[in-house]
């Protein structure tokens, strides 16, 4: 049996074409991109052109556009930086309740340091709003704001605009994850004063992602040691993968527009029939503004992770809870925050569409997991 992958929100296969245009530098073209001697600078040219081309591609040429390792360190290092550089001024970090752990975390972190974390609750339908944001900034002090653009369970779009507006107003970082966003939603990054990419989000290769800072913004140091980065973040370049970055980014934007929409009505071909089949289902978080791939929903009387589990032996991979912490048995934090109870929360699966899904896929996936859910409410 053929497996259906609808989990594209946890990670993505690599490209074809990514893994061609990788392919010189995992071979012939190994050079270090610090050596002086052609090797070297073949590599060196290749990660220049390639962070070209991502500034380009996000619009940011107004900025200084970091490679890492993935999402949560851009993340993390995001947070902790600016907190460094605001160290004895500002001791306040406000972030929407729904950020990935790697933000949250990198947070708590900062406690050792004097630093207190405001959290900004979404609505039930998932949307942080503006004004929750503003009234946190108007207790003043804050020295970063974190709300991601898209998130990574409900795929709810956030007002990121208005939000980024009232912190210029205010004087305060706005950063914005866009892990989830990057290579699926048109981006420029001008909107905020730092954002985080992540390439296996987009089809390229995993290990490698992105922070991009706006100029003038001061961040603190990452990785001591060489020049690597601006000196930010020592470490030999990860050259192949960043080449894989790039070109991930590149072939995503290219067909955004068409995939999107065609991801976007297979995803309502699933919903439809899944509801067609089922009663007490119901699609968690916004519809309008959402991801085109996402469809998170509830399963009444069924836990999430008895179908995920269910539904892997019948070849269709889908998750509960974000990819990072389906390991933990503790309802999705997420899911709370939007004022789900622990038992609601804990019978929501998420399903992501990607390229490699048709809508004969989201029948078949559709049919699946409504016989799973009637099996096991004992219909
Ligand atoms: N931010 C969001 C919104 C994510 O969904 C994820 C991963 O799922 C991350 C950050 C972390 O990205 P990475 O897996 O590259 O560390």
């Amino acid at each position: 049996m053929n497996n259906i992958y609808l989990d594209h929100a946890a990670t993505t296969p690599l490209d074809g074409r990514v893994f061609a245009a990788m392919r010189p530098y995992l071979g012939p073209q190994f050079g270090n991109a610090d050596s002086r001697y052609s090797l070297g600078r073949s590599a060196s040219l290749a990660v220049l052109s390639s962070r070209d081309k991502i500034a380009s591609l996000i619009g940011g040429s107004g900025g200084s556009l970091y490679f890492t390792s993935c999402g949560s360190e851009s993340n993390s290092w995001a947070l902790k930086g600016v907190c460094a550089a605001n160290f004895g001024k500002k001791n306040k970090i406000i972030l929407s309740a729904v950020e990935h752990p790697s933000l949250l975390r990198a947070a708590e972190d900062m406690a050792a340091f004097g630093f207190k974390t405001e959290l900004v609750f979404p609505d039930s339908s998932g949307i942080v709003r503006p004004e929750a944001v503003e009234r946190a900034l108007n207790r003043g002090g804050a020295a970063f704001v974190g709300v991601m653009y898209a998130n990574n369970e409900t795929g709810v779009i956030q007002p990121v605009d208005d939000i980024c507006r009232l912190c210029r107003t205010a004087g305060t970082f706005f950063f914005c994850d866009c892990v989830q966003a990057a290579g699926a939603v048109p981006l420029r990054c001008g909107f905020a004063d730092g954002i985080s990419l992540s390439a296996h989000k987009f089809y390229g290769p995993k290990g490698v992602g992105a922070l991009w800072i706006r100029r003038g913004a001061k961040l603190g140091r990452l990785v001591s040691g060489g020049q690597q980065e601006s000196g930010m973040r020592g470490g030999t370049s990860n050259v192949a993968g960043i080449v894989g970055m790039a070109e991930a980014l590149s072939l995503a934007c290219e067909g955004m527009e068409a995939e999107s929409i065609r991801v976007a009505k297979v995803r309502d071909v699933f919903l439809n029939e899944l509801f067609s089949r089922l009663k007490d289902v119901r699609l968690v978080g916004d519809r309008a503004s959402r991801l085109p791939s996402n469809a998170n929903v509830m399963f009444g009387g069924c836990r999430g992770e008895e179908i995920m589990m269910s539904l892997d032996g019948r070849g269709v991979c889908v998750s509960t809870g974000s990819a990072c912490s389906s390991g933990a048995s503790k309802p999705s934090g997420v899911l709370l925050a939007m004022g789900l109870s622990e038992e609601e929360a804990a019978s929501c699966v998420r399903f992501t569409f990607g390229r490699d899904n048709d809508e004969e896929q989201a029948v078949r996936a559709a049919l699946l997991t409504a016989e799973t859910v009637a099996a096991l409410r004992g219909e």
